[in-house]
């Protein structure tokens, strides 16, 4: 199997944790990891074989482009891991198989995500990152339009509204005005 990311590697069945097996790529240090294995690892992997994922100590990177996937020549999916983070993990929905690329292990242990990774493949959880991302980018422009203090109010304001136990009446007033 030929790396779907770099492309200039044959894959070497290697272990990427104690426990859970997997393809890596020698040249970018890539790996694809079965879903079953991942699945049959994180039901049972202990504080020991969470320990043992090798965390590269660099900046995590990302393939871009669509991969394909090694296995069985269909296309990935890239689904993201958080509203904030711009990586993606790849997955073959066909066989099963998805790709980490280097680095990216440590991002999905800082959020927590290490022994749960298979909910970011579902849709609940993609649609509530691409919420976030939206109102992330909303507020992003808010603050471009408005000064530093005005943007402060209205931050002191949704404060404000949100405690408040006339929450409702309130956002109903502000939407009529
Ligand atoms: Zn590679
Ligand atoms: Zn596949």
């Amino acid at each position: 199997m030929q790396c779907p990311s770099c492309k200039k590697s044959a894959l070497v069945p290697t272990k990427f944790a104690d426990g859970l097996p997997s393809f890596t790529c020698p040249s970018c240090e890539g790996h694809l990891i079965e879903i079953l294995s991942y699945r049959f690892w994180s039901e049972r992997a202990s504080v020991t074989a969470r320990d043992s994922v090798n965390l590269v100590a660099s900046e995590p990177t990302d393939s871009k482009h669509a991969l394909v996937c090694p296995q069985c020549q269909k296309v990935m999916t890239k689904f993201s891991l958080s509203g904030s983070a711009t990586n993606k993990i790849d997955l073959c929905g066909n066989c099963g198989r998805f790709w980490i690329d280097r680095g990216e292990w440590a991002l999905v242990r800082s959020l927590n995500l290490d022994t749960s990774l298979t909910q970011i493949f579902n849709e609940p959880w993609q649609k509530a990152i691409r919420q976030s991302q939206a109102s992330l980018a909303k507020s992003h422009r808010l603050r471009e339009t408005l000064n530093a203090e005005e943007y402060q109010r209205l931050v002191d304001l949704r404060e404000w509204i949100n405690g408040h136990p006339a929450k409702a009446a309130i956002l109903d007033f502000l939407r009529l005005s």
